[in-house]
């Protein structure tokens, strides 16, 4: 029996002392994890630790290399191409990646999304293309690299389990134990993942306010300056937006809707918000890979991206032309009074969305397609009384109340009269860019 060369309890004891964890001792950590040797117990005292008194860059570094080096690597340096990924921190109505990776394969950059699905009130973007009838998220590593190789050039499909298996265990445990919110952990957490799978530049899309992880822009901007640094000094050229998140993104919440809207925004049309952000992004995606004069917007209104967007989700077996399920009851919530919407906070309706069906409360249920919630207005707008102000969509109206109990308080609208008085003035979605 080989002797391990650590102890875990002395390196818990280290950080929870403030100290510095060395580098040999913390990748032990994280590799006797893996292995089972560590248990569960010691490493969730240790991340408690880090949540309370934070790591050094150098320290955030390690523990990214380490999970990183506890699965496979990726490489897509053969695909002659350069490869461009995105990454968002997750909010509600967040659909962005399904419009944005097809934009950007027009301009023949192969785009490999590895996604998620959704856990809790954010949704994910393979529950998602799911709706798709057809559609296929799991692919082997063969498929994915000849679908970017191909005229397709995107990808969007599920990570592989071999991509950073401690960052699996850990953000599971995590989960459990109130220790995901902590920036050294979310940084390597994320970027583990976005290095192994060997892209060659990446745009991080980390969101702040009352639907994102931080709540404030200012820890936000600290988590996209650790994040884009351990991209940089890895060799992944990294960029980070600050984006608005108090807010749902567009006007669907849920699955089959949001993919509703994804298609509007691939055929020139579309909420403000959702397009304003999507070329935003592309932009920066394409910066990165050598085209910052690149016209995304009139590959939006032309065509382009959407006959794009049908060559992706048809080499995954979908059909992009059938038609997305539709919710048997629906519960219409309307306007009490004429005014302005003041307020729609974009916690309270991913809850209410994943009440309704569209998340899912544990790892292995699964999600009802046609739930979710369409807004008819957004804050800025000005309502009458009686009118539509949002639809709650599901498959049994016995979801309906618990939905709107989490909706209530969320929203608000105010004196039409007193014009700005109500306090409500819509700002830019992009607020800063975060580079090296
Ligand atoms: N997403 C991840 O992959 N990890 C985190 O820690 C948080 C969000």
């Amino acid at each position: 029996m080989s002797v391990e060369p650590f102890d875990a309890v002395d390196v818990i004891r280290a950080k929870r002392d403030g100290g510095v964890v060395p580098e040999p001792a913390l990748r032990w950590m994280v590799d006797a994890y893996t292995r089972g040797y560590v248990s569960d117990a010691q490493m969730a005292s240790f991340a408690m630790a880090v949540f309370q008194r934070g790591m050094e860059r150098d320290e955030i570094r390690v523990l990214t290399d380490a999970m990183i080096a506890s699965g496979e690597r990726m490489n897509f340096a053969s695909l002659g191409k350069k490869t461009v990924d995105k990454h968002s921190t997750g909010g509600v109505g967040d659909k962005i990646t399904l419009p944005l990776a097809p934009l950007v394969a027009v301009f023949g950059v192969a785009v490999p999304q590895l996604s998620g699905r959704g856990l809790g009130h954010t949704g994910g973007t393979l529950d998602k293309l799911e709706s798709i009838p057809g559609w296929r998220a799991a692919l082997s590593n063969e498929e994915m690299f000849a679908q970017m190789q191909s005229d397709v050039g995107a990808v969007i499909c599920a990570a592989g389990s071999g991509l950073a298996p401690a960052d699996k265990k850990l953000y599971a445990l995590r989960d459990v134990t109130g220790t995901v919110e902590a920036i050294p952990l979310i940084a390597s957490s994320i970027m583990s993942k976005k290095i192994a799978e060997g892209t060659d530049a990446l745009v991080l899309d980390v969101k702040f306010g009352s639907g994102a992880f931080m709540q404030d822009i200012d820890r936000a901007r600290e988590l996209a300056r650790t994040m884009v640094a351990l991209g940089t000094d890895s060799g992944v050229a990294t960029t980070a937006l600050l984006t608005d998140m108090n807010v749902p993104l567009g006007l669907a919440i849920g699955n089959a809707n949001e993919v509703r809207e994804s298609v509007e925004v691939l055929a020139g049309g579309g909420p403000a918000d959702v397009r304003e952000l999507t070329i935003a992004l592309a932009r920066e995606m394409l910066a990165l890979a050598g085209q910052p004069d690149a016209d995304v917007e009139k590959a939006l209104d032309d065509g382009r991206a959407m006959d794009s967007w049908k060559a992706m989700i048809r080499a995954q077996d979908g059909d992009p032309d059938a038609p997305l399920p539709t919710a048997r009851e629906t519960h219409i919530v309307t306007a009490p009074n004429d005014g302005v919407v003041t307020r729609m906070e974009a916690l309270p309706f991913g809850i209410a969305a994943w009440r309704l069906g569209a998340g899912r409360a544990r790892a292995e249920d699964p999600v009802i397609f046609e739930a979710g919630i369409d807004l008819h207005a957004k804050p800025g707008d000005r309502v009458v009384a009686g009118q539509p102000l949002f639809t709650l969509s599901a498959a049994d109206e016995a979801r309906f109340p618990r939905a709107l109990e989490a909706l209530e308080g969320s929203w608000a609208i105010g004196d039409a009269a007193t014009g700005s008085a109500t306090g409500f003035e819509r700002g830019p979605i992009v607020r800063e860019r975060i580079t090296a």
